[in-house]
């Protein structure tokens, strides 16, 4: 059985990861989360984690003391997450943080030739070209965890790259699909918060709300099967059943199905290529009838457009995009401005920062600081 490291073990994805190392008896070196040191201390126990990392610096001490005389290794912060991603014996690194903290961590895991589950999309939206330029030269495997990159990787398998025509990535539309700016002004954090498909954290349920967060999947499908922006289709199908597909050449159209739930693309990812029993519930097509498509709202989603300009203008853009669009989330979330105003917070911030050169960690972590702080300066 594999040897795996979490980091991000405390979250929706993590906590689910868990449930699969649980039913199949992987073997857990290390864990890492932001600030939930109850959860974590438990997790590390159960799973006898050599390892657990906290990211928030001022929880190191509480984390330290529940483990004291174990032998356990306790680190925090980012130089923590760092640690872990380069620990000996770790077959893949699970990597779902939230945000663009993820980046770092995955390139040190690279590094060191570590193959990554990829949970976290703002580490290729951000860095994409750094992280598959070294993936390639390391010969390190990306293996996508998000349900619609997991489906086109599955769709992939046994076919050639270079025989696709383009994929159909599918959105579920969110909790706002059909409704109009005007008809959006006075939504809540609850209403945002409330998606009608999957069960996730709060940061990336806003992001289904804005489609923001199809917006990072257009851009982290570009870097995960080497894509041009007109070969991906975006199509909105209500129901989450087909999770993407595939057209190849010859026209014939591969998808992959399932229930709404993440545990499926999650074990693919650890296990693969494996395909043994998952505790995901079987689909019924005849319990759902009736699947439906249409055309995604660009208009009224601001965010969604200004992620496909973003990388198509290339360079420093998508990292400021998403530096502007996590800034503005959070300020939502807090309840210091609107729903609206992060789709236009990130379209301004797309229109008024010139894009920069990305050659290295440096340029994208600037590109997204710069970003956040202009979000900042304009509310
Ligand atoms: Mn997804």
């Amino acid at each position: 059985m594999k040897t795996i490291s979490v980091l991000g073990s405390t979250g929706s994805i993590g906590t689910q990861a868990l449930d699969i190392a649980r039913l199949h008896n992987i073997k857990i070196k290390a864990l890492a989360a932001k600030g939930n040191v109850s959860l974590l201390t438990e997790q590390a126990k159960e799973f006898s984690a050599d390892y657990v990392c906290i990211y928030d610096n001022d929880k190191y001490k509480e984390l330290k003391e529940n483990f004291k005389g174990t032998g356990v290794k306790v680190l925090c912060g980012m130089e923590g997450l760092c640690e872990i991603a380069v620990l000996d014996g770790v077959d893949i690194m699970l990597n779902s943080v939230v945000g663009t903290v993820g980046l770092k961590p995955t390139l040190a895991a690279i590094e060191k030739g570590v193959d990554i589950a990829l949970a976290n999309k703002e580490t290729l939206v951000t860095g994409g070209k750094l992280v598959i330029d070294k993936a390639n030269d390391k010969g390190v495997k990306i293996l996508p965890v998000d349900s619609e990159h997991s489906a086109i990787f599955q769709c992939l398998q046994g076919n050639e790259m270079n025989e696709i025509n383009k994929i159909i990535l599918t959105a579920s539309g969110g909790p706002f699909f059909g409704k109009k700016k005007r008809e959006l002004e006075n939504v809540s954090v609850e209403q945002a918060l409330n998606h009608p498909n999957w069960s996730m954290g709060n940061k990336i349920t806003i992001d289904s709300a804005t489609l923001m967060n199809k917006g990072l999947e257009f851009i982290e499908a570009m870097w995960l099967f080497d894509l041009k922006p007109e070969q991906i289709e975006i199509v909105v199908h209500r129901e989450s059943v087909i999770h993407s597909a595939v057209e190849y050449k010859d026209g014939s159209v591969i998808a992959q199905m399932g229930v709404p739930d993440m545990r499926l693309p999650i074990q693919y990812a650890l296990l693969y290529p494996k395909r043994i029993y998952c505790k995901e519930k079987a689909l019924s097509l005849t319990d759902y009838g009736t699947l439906s498509f249409s055309k995604p709202d660009y208009e009224t989603f601001d965010c969604l457009r200004a992620c496909i300009k973003a990388i198509t203008i290339g360079g420093s853009m998508p990292a400021v995009v998403n530096g502007a669009n996590e800034q503005a989330v959070e300020l939502f979330l807090d309840n210091r401005i609107s729903f609206l105003k992060i789709g236009e917070l990130v379209m301004s911030a797309l229109e008024r920062i010139k894009p920069t050169k990305i050659t290295c960690l440096d340029d994208v972590l600037q590109a997204d600081k710069a970003s956040r702080e202009f979000v900042l300066s304009r509310i």
